[in-house]
């Protein structure tokens, strides 16, 4: 399990950026995550809680922002989204394609009183 991990850099940045913005308490976190980046968000939810326990984000309210996964065709250049494992290109079949969106998993804003 990787969110753990994940969990406590994203929560150490989110405290970090709240005391810069001279604020005592975190009220909300939002996170983007590309579906294709393997994160779990209950997973995530789940250690933040137990990590939060005693920071000042604690109680802070959790949302995420799931991408879905987009390729690029390196035969004909279009873009297509990715559906499920079906890894080919829907104009001309090729299965030659690069991954250009859905392997986020940043932060994207918090919420401060
Ligand atoms: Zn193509």
């Amino acid at each position: 399990m990787h969110e753990l991990s994940i969990t406590k850099t994203m929560l150490d940045l989110v405290v970090e950026q709240a005391q810069e913005n001279g604020a005592d308490k975190v009220e909300g976190i939002r996170l983007v995550i590309g579906e294709m980046s393997g994160v779990v968000d209950d997973c995530v939810r789940f250690y933040f809680e137990f990590l939060s326990k005693g920071t000042i984000a604690e109680g802070a309210r959790l949302s995420f922002r799931r991408v879905t996964p987009k390729a690029r065709c390196r035969g004909c250049g279009k873009e297509f989204t990715l559906n499920g494992l079906d890894w080919i290109c829907p104009h001309c079949q090729t299965t030659r394609i690069d991954i250009v969106e859905g392997k986020e998993l940043y932060l994207e804003s918090i919420e401060v009183p």
